[in-house]
C-alpha cells in the first residue's frame, strides 16, 4: 500500500530553488528549510483536516499542524465559514470590537492564571511584552529562563545553553547586544537546584522565571513530578513572578493548558498558536493587579496596529468552541498515545535506542536511550538517524517536524487509520535505517 516509487517533487524543487534568491534561505522562518534534516523541503499547495498536499500533488499525513494551531484539523468547515462571514465585515478595524470580548472571556474562563488578557499578533510578541511586564511590576531587571526553552526571537530571550548555570547569558545570535542578554540567567530544566542557586547568587534582583511548562522546543520534554510546584514555591519565596509560556501548550495539553493539567498556577501566561486558529494571534495575561500595569490602564507601554484583528479573533473563537465539545481531549489523548506507543514499540523491535512520550495532542521521540529530562539529554540523540527517519517518512507520505528538537502535533482530524498508516510507514523506515 505504501509506495515511494511515485513520489516526485520536481515542482517543489523548482519553487524552492527560485525562493533561494528571493528570501534568506528561501523561507520566511528558518526551520522550514529542512536544514537540520538535509534534503529539500516540500512546498505546500493546500491543507485539509489531517492532510497536506504539496505542489506536485503528493498527499501527506501531517504531524506539524502549522506548528500547533491546527488542533481541530486544517481548514475546519466551521472555522472557514465563520471567517467568510467575518471577512465581509472587514479585515482590520484598529478599534475595539465585540469579538475581542468574546475571545478574552473564553481565555479568562479557561486558563486558571488569567484574570485579564492583552491580545498581540504572535507568540514572540507575547513573550517580549510579558518580560517587560515582569520587570515593570517587580522593579527588577533579571529574568531566569531554561536552556532548550524557546520564547520567540526577542533579544533578551535569545539565550540558550552552553553557558554554565551561574554565568550570565551570552547571546545566541549576532546582532543581539550583550547588554540585551546580560540580565538573562539560564537554568537547567527539571533541575530546581539550578534555579535556587541563581536566586541565591542574585538576591532581590530577579523579576521572575519564564518556562515552557511542557517543553516542545527541544523536542517533547515533560516536567518531572514536583518541578512546576517547586518553581511556584521558589518564586514566591523570593518575591518573583512565575510565567508559563503556554504558546504551544495552551489549549493543547488541556483546554486550560499545562497549568490546568498540572494544577500549578503561574502569575502570568503567554498564549499563541491554538488561540489564533491558524491566523496570527498571541496573548499574555495573568493576575489583575499585574495586568493593570499595562497601558492604557497603567504605565507599561505595549501596543499593536493589527492586535485583536477581527479575522484572527473569529478563527480563535471558533477553534476554542470546537475544543469545548465533550470528549475532544480524550480523543486527542487516545489517538496520540496510540501513535507514541506504537513508534516506541517499533523502535524497540527494530533495534533502535529511543525514548519519548506524549501528553494530549503533543508527542515526541528521541533516538537515544533516555530518559530525556533537559536540553543536554536531548542533544545526545542520533541526529543523523533522525534525518534518515524523517526523509523515509516523508517519502512515504508522513510529514513530521523537520528537526529532532521539535515536538509533534496531532489533531481532532487524525483517525485511527491515519495512525495505522503512519506506524506501517515507521516500521518500514526503521527497518531500513
Ligand atoms: C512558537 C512559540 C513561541 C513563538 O511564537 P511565534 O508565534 O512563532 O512568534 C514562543 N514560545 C513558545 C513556547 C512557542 O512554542
Amino acid at each position: 500500500m505504501i509506495t515511494t516509487s511515485s513520489w516526485t517533487t520536481t515542482k517543489s524543487e523548482e519553487i524552492f530553488q527560485t525562493a533561494q534568491n528571493l528570501m534568506p534561505g528561501g523561507v520566511s522562518s528558518p526551520v522550514r528549510a529542512f536544514k537540520s534534516v538535509g534534503g529539500q523541503p516540500i512546498v505546500f499547495d493546500r491543507v485539509k483536516g489531517a492532510y497536506v498536499w504539496d505542489v506536485d500533488g503528493n498527499q501527506y499525513i501531517d504531524y506539524v499542524g502549522t506548528w500547533g494551531p491546527a488542533i481541530c484539523g486544517h481548514t475546519h468547515p466551521e472555522v472557514i465559514c465563520a471567517l467568510h462571514e467575518a471577512l465581509e465585515k472587514g479585515t482590520s478595524f484598529g478599534a475595539p470590537s465585540a469579538l475581542e470580548n468574546v475571545l478574552a472571556s473564553m481565555v479568562i474562563e479557561a486558563v486558571p492564571s488569567i484574570d485579564m488578557v492583552r491580545f498581540v499578533n504572535s507568540g514572540t510578541e507575547a513573550c517580549m511584552a510579558v518580560i517587560r511586564l515582569m520587570r515593570a511590576f517587580t522593579g527588577r531587571d533579571k529574568i531566569i529562563k531554561f536552556s532548550g526553552c524557546y520564547h520567540g526571537h526577542a533579544d533578551m530571550l535569545l539565550v540558550q545553553a552552553g553557558s554554565g548555570v551561574a554565568t550570565l547569558g551570552l547571546p545566541d545570535s549576532p546582532g543581539v547586544p550583550k547588554s540585551a542578554t546580560a540580565s538573562t540567567l539560564t537554568a537547567i530544566y527539571n533541575d530546581l537546584e539550578s534555579v535556587k542557586s541563581l536566586f541565591e547568587a542574585n538576591p532581590d534582583s530577579i523579576a521572575g522565571v519564564i518556562l515552557e511548562p511542557v517543553v516542545g522546543n527541544s523536542g517533547f520534554v515533560p516536567p518531572d513530578a514536583g518541578f512546576l510546584e517547586g518553581l511556584r514555591l521558589i518564586t514566591q519565596e523570593h518575591g518573583a513572578l512565575l510565567v508559563f509560556d503556554e504558546v504551544m501548550t495552551g489549549f493543547r495539553i488541556a483546554y486550560g493548558g499545562a497549568q490546568e493539567k498540572f494544577g500549578v498556577t503561574p502569575d502570568l501566561t503567554t498564549l499563541g498558536k491554538v488561540i489564533g486558529g491558524g491566523l496570527p494571534v498571541g496573548a499574555y495575561g495573568g493576575r489583575q493587579d499585574i495586568m493593570s500595569m499595562v497601558a492604557p490602564a497603567g504605565p507599561m507601554y505595549q501596543a499593536g496596529t493589527l492586535s485583536g484583528n477581527p479575522l484572527a479573533m473569529t478563527a480563535g473563537i471558533k477553534t476554542l468552541e470546537l475544543l469545548q465539545k465533550p470528549g475532544t481531549y480524550e480523543q486527542l489523548d487516545k489517538i496520540t498515545k496510540k501513535l507514541s506507543e506504537g513508534l516506541l514499540q517499533i523502535a524497540k523491535e527494530t533495534g533502535h535506542p529511543a525514548c519519548g512520550g506524549q501528553i494530549s495532542a503533543m508527542f515526541g521521540m528521541f533516538f537515544t536511550v533516555g530518559p530525556v529530562r533537559n536540553y543536554d539529554d536531548a542533544k545526545k540523540s542520533d541526529l543523523a538517524k533522525f534525518s534518515r527517519f524523517h526523509r523515509g517518512m516523508l517519502e512515504r507520505g508522513i510529514y513530521l517536524a523537520p528537526s529532532q528538537f521539535e515536538a509533534g502535533f496531532t489533531s481532532l482530524a487524525h483517525t485511527d487509520e491515519d495512525i495505522d498508516r503512519t506506524l506501517e510507514a515507521a516500521r518500514e523506515v526503521m527497518s531500513g535505517i
